[in-house]
């Protein structure tokens, strides 16, 4: 049977006309305007194209988006000011800090300075904390986000063994909680784990989150699993995108892959508006 295609930027879709219509509905019937912060300190190209594009999500769900431009010169203790003025501003609901931020700024402190009632990323301590506990707060992005792609592509979860492989803070971890809250037995791998291959051809479910270029190449995958690609790459020979699995050498093996691009990426700023719409929610006492 042909594989099916999850097709991440039809899923997104869905989701930001979703939260459009929630949006209008909580300004229009409860006066209540979603706003979001968003902070980038230097000019990396690639962190320009990231906020511009959450940036352009904001306006076209409805969120206000505040945006704070500040210079590579910005010494860690005018970001941390800001970001605390955010933090007690009633009118922000989430606050977003571009990363990476330049090398004399300490990202941990960044993270650590985000009230957790506007840490729409998901990255601080304590929203990691809930997570691990099951209490409400706000989950990391990506692994949102495939959550999403398996439960709208009617992907049973539950039961089924899911093998992680990469263990970051921002992929990895998270998602081994996530898919583990939604009942799936979970084995995270790394790059010190021993015979990757065996341990992946036991998985139902393969999510992958490595950054090497389609390392996860028919070798790794059972007949019949579903592979989802967080990865990211850059094709050395063609210099085209493509993510951590081999795409074309699993599509006759598997049920359901994600590509790349067009799968897990337009994810991420679709939950990120979620994360917004949550937390303008939760201010509200809703
Ligand atoms: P990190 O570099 O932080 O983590 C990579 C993980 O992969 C580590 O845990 C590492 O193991 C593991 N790893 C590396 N090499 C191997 C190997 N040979 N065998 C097994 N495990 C290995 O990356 P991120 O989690 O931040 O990102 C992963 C990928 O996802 C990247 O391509 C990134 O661009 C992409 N990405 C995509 C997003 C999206 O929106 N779609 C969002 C975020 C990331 P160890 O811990 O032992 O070093």
């Amino acid at each position: 049977m042909a594989a099916h295609i999850i097709d991440g930027k039809k899923i997104s879709s869905e989701i930001k006309d979703e939260l459009k219509e929630k949006v209008r509905i909580l300004k229009e019937e409860k006066g209540i305007e979603v706003t979001l912060a968003v902070i980038l300190v230097g000019e990396d190209p690639a962190s320009q194209v990231y906020v511009r594009n959450k940036k352009r999500a904001c306006e076209y769900i409805g969120i206000r988006s505040l945006s704070y431009e500040l210079p590579e010169t910005t010494t860690e203790e005018e970001l941390l000011k800001l970001i605390d003025e955010l933090n007690n501003r009633k009118d922000v609901d989430g606050i977003l800090v571009q990363m990476p931020v330049p090398d004399h700024i300490d990202d941990k402190k960044v993270i650590d300075a985000i009230s957790p009632l506007k840490d729409v990323d998901g990255f601080h301590p304590m929203s990691v904390g809930a997570l691990c506990i099951g209490e409400r707060g706000f989950v990391s992005c990506t692994p949102a986000g495939v959550i999403q792609l398996l439960k709208r592509s009617n992907i049973e979860i539950s039961g089924k063994e899911c093998v992680i492989v990469g263990r970051s803070n921002i992929v990895g971890k998270p998602m081994s909680l996530l898919m583990l809250r939604e009942n799936a037995t979970v084995t995270v791998t790394h790059s010190r784990t021993k015979d990757l291959q065996a341990v992946c051809k036991r998985a139902d479910i393969v999510i992958a989150a490595i950054g090497k270029p389609k390392m996860i190449t028919a070798d790794y995958v059972k007949e019949g699993a579903v592979v989802i690609d967080v990865g990211i790459n850059r094709d050395a020979e063609t210099g085209k995108l493509c993510g951590d699995a081999d795409y074309d050498g699993l599509i006759d093996i598997v049920s359901a892959i994600t590509p790349v691009p067009g799968g897990v990426g337009p994810m991420t700023i679709a939950m990120l508006m979620n994360n917004c719409y949550e937390a303008a929610l939760m201010h509200n006492d809703l």
